[in-house]
């Protein structure tokens, strides 16, 4: 007699780094007790996603705080050993700076040397001395006076659209379902018998059934409010302005070899050039975007949670392709104070890329509190993609799709599921009812993305560095 039992049917909306690896994890290690089908609203990897929409992404273990400190070494060692993922892994090492008034290099500096990382830091007197001593290209002495430096040589970075290809071929030839398109793929309603999900509704007027639906849907998840009712004020999503150049001389490419992601806080990540084609990067911290349902010209009204731009639907407008002139002199602002000659290259593939920002800088990976069999997994916050090769255990333990005990560390010691429950929970007083959206970027100012698009007013960078908090 058979005693086969009926997989449970789960659905996964958004195939980005929270939906491909759950995903994944599912397909590979409880095949047969769940049967999974992904659905995503673009081509993958979607243009959109801000997992799959780039070429560099920050991998580290630094974190002020250790529980995301323990979970990120967790992560490195699959991006070290796993090989869906090393090929795509650089470890250039990584450089943290903070300007004077911070606190930030102390407690990241703390939580790794209590890990037993090594860290090396920049003496008492002339750090800025010390940093171009051992990286002569980087830093401008005069503008980096009163900074604070630490250098550790674990972790790097990654290129986050190879390393979803890869994950994706290896989810496919598991035998992984996905249905990736604008139409078939793209999740419009929910299925619902009184408080009870059933399924879900695509674009195309198809009904797809399953047991349990986990939306993934990143800085998303705010644009059709009836998908995930009632997040009110805990997914705020913002777009990040990022600039691509290329180091085409051989002697010029040569001389930054060897150097470290640099993190400077809150004005941005520096990615050092890829060896094999010369591509640089910065990711603009110093301001965020957003876009309003109801549009309002002024940085300082931010009452609105607002709503993500989407790449595919500025395809084709004046719009497309596009920073606010704004975006790219803070970049070029950047550039001067961090790697002077780099500072007037001509950049290419300047974009905006959203992530769902949390006001408390965590994720949200819970039950929907009204409605059984529905799950929401997002809220990366900035940081998310670093854990693409095993946020998906994290996110099928959390929400009983995996065994509790599938938690297990390979290195260290991992939180425990009650941990994870209590940090990613659902209605966290911190991310309810917030009414100054700056929150979650710590007082960073978050301009209208579509009002700077078209006014491109240039010349205001000095004031959104002092308005901060
Ligand atoms: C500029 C920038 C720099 C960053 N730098 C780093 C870094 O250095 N290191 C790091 O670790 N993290 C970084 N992050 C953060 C990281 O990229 C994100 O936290 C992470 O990729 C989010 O993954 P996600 O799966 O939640 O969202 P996404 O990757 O955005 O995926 C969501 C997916 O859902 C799909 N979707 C949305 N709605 C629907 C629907 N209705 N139906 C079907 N599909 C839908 C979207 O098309 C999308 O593909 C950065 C983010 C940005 C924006």
């Amino acid at each position: 007699m058979s005693s086969s039992v009926t997989p449970k049917k789960v659905i996964i909306v958004g195939a980005g780094a929270f939906g491909l690896s759950t995903a994944l994890y599912l397909q590979r290690y409880q095949r047969g007790k769940v049967d999974v089908l992904l659905l995503e609203a673009g081509s993958f990897p979607c243009i959109d996603s801000a997992s799959g929409n780039d070429t560099s992404r920050a991998i580290r273990l630094d974190y002020a705080d250790p529980f995301y400190s323990r979970l990120a070494q967790e992560t490195i060692r699959a991006w070290k050993t796993d090989p869906v993922f090393m090929p795509h892994y650089r470890g250039s090492g990584r450089l943290g700076a903070q300007p004077p008034g911070h606190t930030n290099v102390e407690k990241c500096k703390d939580v790794l040397i209590r890990s037993g990382v090594d860290v090396e830091d920049f003496g008492d007197e002339d750090k800025v001395a010390m940093l171009q001593r051992k990286w002569p290209l980087l830093g401008n002495k005069e503008k980096l006076q009163g900074w604070d430096f630490y250098f550790t040589k674990s972790g790097g970075w990654a290129n986050p659209r190879e390393a979803v290809i890869s994950a994706m071929e290896e989810y496919r030839s598991l035998g992984g379902k996905l249905i990736d398109d604008a139409q078939k793929g793209r999740v419009v309603d929910n299925i619902l018998e009184a408080n009870q999900i059933r399924g879900v509704k695509t674009a195309d007027g198809q009904s797809h059934w399953a047991d349990h639906v986990i939306y993934t849907t990143g800085a998303f998840s705010t644009l059709n409010k009836k998908l995930i009712p009632n997040l009110g004020t805990q997914i705020q999503p913002i777009g990040f302005a990022t600039a691509h150049w290329k180091l085409e001389d051989a002697e010029e490419l040569k001389a930054w070899e060897g150097y470290p992601v640099v993190d400077i806080y809150h004005n941005g990540y520096f990615f050092p050039p890829d060896p094999t084609t010369g591509l640089m990067k910065l990711g603009l911290g110093i301001v965020g975007f957003t876009h309003d349902e109801v549009p309002t010209s002024s940085w300082e009204d931010q009452s609105d949670v607002g709503i993500a731009l989407r790449n595919t639907d500025l395809v084709g407008t004046n719009d497309a392709g596009k920073i606010p002139a704004i975006a790219e002199e803070g970049i070029r602002w950047v550039l001067r104070r961090w790697a002077p000659s780099l500072a007037d290259k001509e950049f290419f593939d300047m974009k905006m890329c959203w992530d769902a920002m949390t006001p408390d800088g965590g994720w949200l990976i819970d039950h929907h509190p009204d409605i059984r069999g529905l799950s929401v997994a997002t809220g990366g916050s900035g940081h998310g993609f670093k854990f693409l090769p095993a946020v998906g255990k994290f996110i099928a333990a959390t929400l009983g799709v995996a065994p509790e005990d599938s938690i297990v560390s390979e290195v260290g010691q991992l939180p425990s599921l009650d941990e994870m429950r209590s940090k990613w929970r659902w209605g966290r007083p911190a991310n309810v009812n917030v009414k100054d959206r700056k929150v979650v970027l710590q007082g960073r100012p978050i301009l209208n993305v579509m009002h700077h698009l078209r006014a491109q007013t240039p010349g205001q960078i000095n004031d959104m560095v002092r308005c901060r908090l």
